[in-house]
């Protein structure tokens, strides 16, 4: 016997870049997260016949309470619910894909690196893949359409517990290196307060490297530092490296998906670096590899070197995980420290990536910053500009008119936004969607380039706006 319950009735969209986000007790209430999970129950079922959700949260003091609301909703679709705790993205992924386990489908409680008062919902299908597109659309068609399936009294759900935390600790364990004295790094670690704070210290404790952790306690109220790892945010961390004289820092966002690395000369390396380091070291002749369209140039020139193809998307973990299915690539990243082995996990791997990059610096047996050095040098800088919502297609349109008027014949991208590729660097102009911004982004082969680049892109934009207004 099945009760058919009626929502409230509501039109909308729910999922945003990466799954349903809000502040809470605002928008995400014990009560929307509960429906969401039992309309998310009832999707799982009746498309994948599964019924065994694992699910897991980063340490948010409104992640427990969201948990619960998750659970009974789960539950009261007639789910069997294993409860994992404070656990990394990644691992709730891998637990998911992997199939010796009973885990058919998942569920996050995950902030990210978004301000404190918030927090978010990701859904995981069977193959370990976050809900995306025509899966979103069907979810909120189901909860929009206020029908959903409870479950009867004799078939309601059970929880149990679960640790999708070792299963990934094992994972990690099998792709990395042991290492004896002679070799071990000193390697400071800042897992930001979040998710990876009971795995990655003790992965890369049992590799035989020697382990200084920073922010390393659970604490939603984020005291060392904001769990976004970007430059600002990693002072400490680049005082310590230096202080210490230690080989590596590394550093996770709140749930873990994302990781950024400190050379052994405390010089923070962007995303782009490390993808770029990945890649050459996985590209074999003729593979493809995806990222979006504002990484640097120079994976390029890691493609080039391996005869191998380069993709660019939209920018969102989404897109690049959607194109490296396509294309059956062999890897993809974003420039933000989100690198995806879909061999392994069909998600960003922020532990992973940690691990890959000690296991280079192991085979090639030097300093971080003398493999980045054996790589060109391109310059990045990034702006962004204050844009209301409703203007924020004009200007694309405006800022493409002129472009085109000025410079016919140069090359435009319209994957996302606009991106002018001149020989020398690019610009790539792009809204936000989650801010009231107006990204602007440069790239040259110098820095006096890079600077020209984004002063004639902020000329442009500024410009084009005036004349919306
Ligand atoms: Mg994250």
């Amino acid at each position: 016997m099945v009760i058919i319950c009626y929502f409230n009735k509501m039109v909308g969209k729910l999922f945003g870049t990466t799954g349903i986000r809000g502040t809470v007790n605002d928008f995400l209430t014990p009560e929307f997260c509960s429906k969401i999970a039992c309309v998310f129950g009832n999707y799982v079922r009746e498309k994948f016949n599964a019924k065994n959700i694992l699910v897991g949260m980063d340490p948010r003091t409104s992640s427990d309470m969201i948990k619960h609301a998750v659970i009974s909703g789960l539950l009261s679709a007639g789910c069997d619910v294993y409860d994992s705790g404070i656990t990394p993205v990644p691992a709730i992924q891998c637990a998911v894909k992997e199939k010796i386990y009973k885990f058919d489908a998942g569920v996050m409680i995950t902030g990210s690196h978004i301000p404190i008062e918030r927090n978010g919902l990701k859904f995981f299908i069977p193959d370990g893949n976050e809900v995306y597109g025509k899966i979103e659309d069907e979810i909120e068609d189901m909860y929009f359409s206020g029908k959903s399936e409870r479950a009867s009294w004799n078939e309601i759900g059970k929880i149990y517990n679960a640790d999708a935390g070792k299963i990934y600790k094992e994972m990690l364990l099998k792709e990395g290196i042991k290492v004896d004295k002679e070799n071990a790094l000193k390697i400071v670690v800042d897992t930001g307060h979040g998710a990876q704070s009971n795995i990655m210290p003790f992965v890369l404790r049992e590799f035989g490297h020697k382990i200084v952790t920073l922010n390393a306690q659970m604490d939603g109220f984020f005291p060392g530092r904001p769990s976004e790892p970007d430059k600002k945010n990693l002072e400490n961390l680049i005082k310590v490296v230096n202080a210490l004289n230690a080989d590596i820092g590394m550093a996770f966002d709140g749930d873990g998906d994302r990781s950024i690395f400190i050379d052994d000369k405390g010089e923070y390396i962007m995303g782009d670096m490390i993808g770029a380091i990945i890649a050459d070291s996985m590209m074999k002749e003729g593979d493809f590899v995806v990222t979006g369209i504002s990484t640097s140039a120079i994976i390029d020139y890691v493609a080039e070197k391996h005869n191998g193809t380069i993709i660019r998307t939209k920018v969102g973990a989404a897109d690049v995980v959607g194109a490296i299915m396509k294309n059956n690539a062999v890897f993809g990243f974003e420039e933000n420290g989100g690198s995806i082995f879909p061999n392994i996990n069909l998600g960003r791997e922020g532990g992973l990536t940690a691990v890959k990059i000690l296991k280079i610096l192991h085979d090639k047996k030097k300093k971080m910053s003398e493999i980045i050095a054996e790589y060109p040098k391109f310059y990045q800088i990034k702006e962004k500009i204050q844009c209301k919502d409703e203007l924020k297609n004009k200007l694309t349109s405006a800022i493409k008119e002129k472009i085109k008027e000025k410079y016919t014949g140069t090359k435009i991208d319209e994957t996302d936004g606009i991106k002018i590729l001149f020989g020398d660097g690019w610009i790539l102009f792009r809204p936000s969607w989650t801010e009231p911004i107006y990204r602007i982004f440069a790239e040259g082969k110098s820095e006096s380039k890079a600077m020209e680049l984004i002063e004639f892109g902020r000329k442009i934009a500024l410009l084009s706006l005036e004349n919306l207004k």
